[in-house]
């Protein structure tokens, strides 16, 4: 069965779009930690990020890299932190979440944002990529 990610990626369920490319696909957490919080997605559904092949995987942080600027350029913050878990979705991913305290790196730390509010830091953050 594919993954929820790969759901998203096949537009099979909705999701806060950031960008895509051949290759990879970043969108807005759902539950974020902190306003901005973006999760950068290889399309090959692979579940652990260390089982990448190394193409796949530096493709993966050069991607990262410059959703991570982007965040940077939109949402006031200190930097952006960026940690991969991947307890609750087997899909490799990276978070990147723009920081202002060390707390909003703890998943127990959650902003709730309105639909408006996904929407307008969609479109901020593609203004700066
Ligand atoms: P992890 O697998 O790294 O522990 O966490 C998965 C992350 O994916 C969580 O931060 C969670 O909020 C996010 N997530 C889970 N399901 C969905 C979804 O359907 N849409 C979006 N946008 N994010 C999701």
């Amino acid at each position: 069965m594919s993954s929820i990610f790969t759901k998203i990626i096949n537009g099979e369920i909705p999701c806060y779009k950031i960008a895509e490319d051949e290759n990879f696909f970043a969108f807005l957490d759902i539950n974020p930690n902190a306003k901005g919080h973006t999760l950068c997605v290889p399309k090959k559904e692979i579940d652990k990020l260390f089982d990448l092949e190394d193409d796949l995987y530096i493709g993966l942080m050069q991607f990262s890299k410059k959703i991570a600027a982007a965040l940077e350029k939109t949402i006031p913050c200190d930097r952006i932190g960026m940690t991969v878990i991947g307890l609750e979705v087997p899909h490799a991913h990276v978070h990147l979440i723009p920081l202002n305290e060390m707390g909003e790196m703890t998943f127990r730390h959650k902003v709730s944002l309105t639909k408006e509010e996904f929407e307008t830091l969609v479109k901020n953050i593609q203004a700066n990529l």
